[in-house]
């Protein structure tokens, strides 16, 4: 099965917004079909694909704390909504016949697999999707930072920062008519100019590591397939 990408192996930060029903909340299995299907079809391209799930559909862990619980407490209520949205992400996926597991940074054995590297690589090799769920396992930490980590470790070409944006703008299009999209970017310029793609955790260390990072509109007809046929048409790479 020849790839028809430039990129090999894949990594997809969704946040959990995706997965959420009216106003982003909660779990809608219409939704997760429908984000299925898109992973399906990067999966189709021959392309090796890993998933980190965010939680925010669920629970924040900032949330917790501005109402006075303690952080870590919290942080580990929002880490456990992460395996949440990867089991449902992983039903989705088998009901479309893509073979998908789920690996836990925080362990739970009847649940889903532990996290293990070598283990995560092999699944890929077999042609299996894997999920990444449960963050960093660590508290203060986002889920886009486990992205860049989980990327990082099993060597992936590119993390993709699935958005409902068509890409980074100088400015933000939604209040500013003359906002343009840049089609590139470099890490430096980013910086420089404070935009906004990633908490600085996890950009830090995409930029450490050369992890590319495309920020692409997840939602919109097959932006995401061109991006990853390498059509700078659609979305914003930076490098
Ligand atoms: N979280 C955490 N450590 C991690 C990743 C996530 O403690 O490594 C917690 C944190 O409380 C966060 C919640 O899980 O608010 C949900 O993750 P995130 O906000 O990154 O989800 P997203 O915004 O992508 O949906």
């Amino acid at each position: 099965n020849k790839s028809q990408s430039p990129y090999g192996r894949v990594l997809l930060k969704l946040s959990g917004e995706a997965l959420g029903g009216e106003g982003g909340c909660g779990i809608d299995p219409d939704k997760a079909a429908f984000i299925a299907g898109k992973v399906k079809d990067v999966y189709q391209l021959g392309v090796q694909v890993a998933v980190v799930m965010g939680g925010g559909n669920l629970w924040r862990g900032a949330n917790g704390e501005k109402m006075g619980m303690d952080r870590t407490t919290a942080d580990h209520i929002g880490m456990l909504g992460t395996v949440m949205n990867g089991l449902t992400l992983r039903d989705a996926l088998e009901r479309q016949d893509v073979p998908a597991r789920v690996q836990t940074a925080i362990q739970m054995n009847q649940v889903a697999e532990p996290y293990i590297r070598l283990r995560a690589i092999r699944h890929m090799e077999k042609g299996r999707v894997v999920i990444f769920a449960g963050g960093t396992g660590n508290p203060f930490f986002t889920t886009d930072s486990a992205a860049a980590l989980r990327a990082t470790e099993i060597e992936a070409d590119i993390v993709i920062k699935a958005t409902q944006v068509d890409g980074v703008y100088n400015a933000d299009p939604k209040k500013d008519p003359t906002a343009t999209r840049y089609t590139q970017l470099t890490y430096k310029k980013v910086l420089e100019d404070r935009l906004n793609v990633m908490d600085m955790t996890a950009f830090t260390l995409c930029e450490e590591n050369d992890i590319p990072i495309l920020v692409v509109n997840f939602w919109q007809d097959d932006d995401l397939l061109r991006a990853l046929q390498g059509d700078h048409s659609v979305g914003t790479i930076i490098t």
